[in-house]
């Protein structure tokens, strides 16, 4: 077993890992950036939508975009259409091409000053009394103890780096959408919008999507609640019959499966000399199942956070606290707000679903793409939606 030492460990290198990498070695931090794949950004698990804030994290460039959107169209059970774009701007969302937007993530941690190593997989944490010292990981057949002052779990959906250090991460099914998706080119000619479909018997507790990634390329997509998914109803089953509904001479070039943790964030994201980043921290807005602004945001604090914790030789839990303070102030308030949206959402049949869709039917314009400004939109169509918000919290 060999040793090391560094300021930081960041385990997985998706966008939360990444960011946080790299505004910790922007800060003078020396940090190792570990990931378990050979390949960073493969295999894409992601639909690649996002908003146009994400410029807030990242200067775009369109070599990692492969398609700028208008805005999305929501279709209700009934066909009934929402199409939501943001006032006075062509440009609501891009689709990213994640296979080397992830890289050039990693990429620009590297430029920062971060050590970023491919094919090296922690497999533990090391603990003195409660404190968290590094973890264990596994590189080319050789064991080493990456010792840390303080350790990040970036680990995705499936983080055990969390459960490791004490931090209870566990998800219902209920809490899971399962979801399958197709790449399919020979499609109809991009539509501009990313579109949104809802029906109990297109996607049950969950939507199908169609994100256009190039004049005749689509990711098609559909997410079931956890809880339906069985042997009868498959994510699989139910992207077969939309995609063919769709697309019925579309050619399938990827295939992929994926989960998308629903729960809300973890109940600590903090404890004594460890964090948690993006959807290993549940940070996925539980309506959308969108994460990767929410990853980004979140390592960008923790980055901070970090820095100054490194500066005051102060690792402990209630130093590294200002991260859950921030991230709590800064996107935590939406995330709980999408988790009361969802469980009204979940809770509609297709006929009441169409009765809280109609009066948003139309276009609707925003001031900026965010959860924020179209849940404040939705509210001022519907007052109802507000009035059953409310009774959810009391
Ligand atoms: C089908 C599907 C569609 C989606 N569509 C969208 C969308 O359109 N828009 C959106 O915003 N979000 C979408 N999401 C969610 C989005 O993909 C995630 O929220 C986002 O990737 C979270 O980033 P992350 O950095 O937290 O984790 P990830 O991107 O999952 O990165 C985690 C990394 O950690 C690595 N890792 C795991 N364990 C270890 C270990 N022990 N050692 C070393 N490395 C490890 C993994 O290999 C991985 O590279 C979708 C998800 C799915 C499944």
């Amino acid at each position: 077993m060999r040793d090391e030492k560094h300021d930081v460990v960041v385990v997985g290198a998706g966008p939360g890992g990444s960011i946080t990498a790299r505004t910790a070695a922007e800060k003078g931090l020396d940090v190792v950036l570990i990931e378990r794949n050979s390949e960073i950004g493969v295999p894409v698990k992601c639909a690649e939508g996002v908003s146009r804030e994400i410029d807030k994290f990242v200067k775009i460039d369109y070599n990692w975009i492969s398609a700028v959107l208008k805005g999305t169209i929501t279709h209700g059970p009934d066909g009934s259409e929402v199409v939501l774009s943001v006032d006075g701007m062509d440009v609501a969302m891009y689709v990213l091409e994640r296979r080397l937007f992830d890289k050039f993530l990693a990429q620009d941690a590297i430029r920062a000053g971060a050590d970023v190593r491919v094919k090296t997989a922690a497999y533990g944490i090391i603990k003195e009394q409660e404190q968290v010292k590094g973890v264990y990981a596994h590189a080319a057949g050789e064991d080493i103890r990456i010792f840390a002052d303080v350790v990040v779990g970036a680990d995705g959906v499936e983080s055990r780096v969390g459960r490791w250090g004490g931090i209870d991460t566990r998800l219902r099914l209920a809490d899971v959408s399962t979801c399958a998706q197709y790449l399919m080119c020979d499609v109809e000619p991009n539509t501009g919008y990313g579109e949104l479909f809802f029906g109990e018997e297109i996607a049950p507790r969950g939507y199908a999507w169609i994100f256009p990634k190039g004049e005749d390329t689509v990711n098609v997509g559909v997410g079931i609640g956890g809880e339906v998914s069985d042997e009868n109803h498959r994510a699989l089953a139910y992207l077969n019959a939309f995609a063919r509904d769709k697309f019925p001479d579309g050619k399938i070039i990827t295939e992929i499966y994926g989960a998308v943790p629903l729960s809300g964030p973890v109940y600590e994201t903090v404890s004594a000399g460890l964090l948690l980043v993006g959807d290993a921290a549940r940070h996925v807005n539980p309506i959308t199942g969108g994460g990767i602004l929410e990853a980004m945001h979140g390592g960008k604090i923790a980055g901070e956070v970090i820095a100054k914790a490194v500066q005051e030789k102060n690792f402990s839990k209630r130093r590294l606290m200002e991260y859950e303070k921030r991230w709590k102030k800064e996107f935590g308030r939406i995330l709980y707000a999408g988790m009361k949206a969802k469980q009204l959402l979940l809770n509609l049949d297709s006929k009441d679903f169409n009765e809280f869709f109609h009066p948003l039917a139309g276009d609707i314009k925003i001031k900026e793409f965010t959860e924020r400004a179209l849940l404040k939109e939705m509210i001022k169509k519907n007052p109802k939606i507000l009035l059953s918000l409310v009774r959810m919290m009391f």
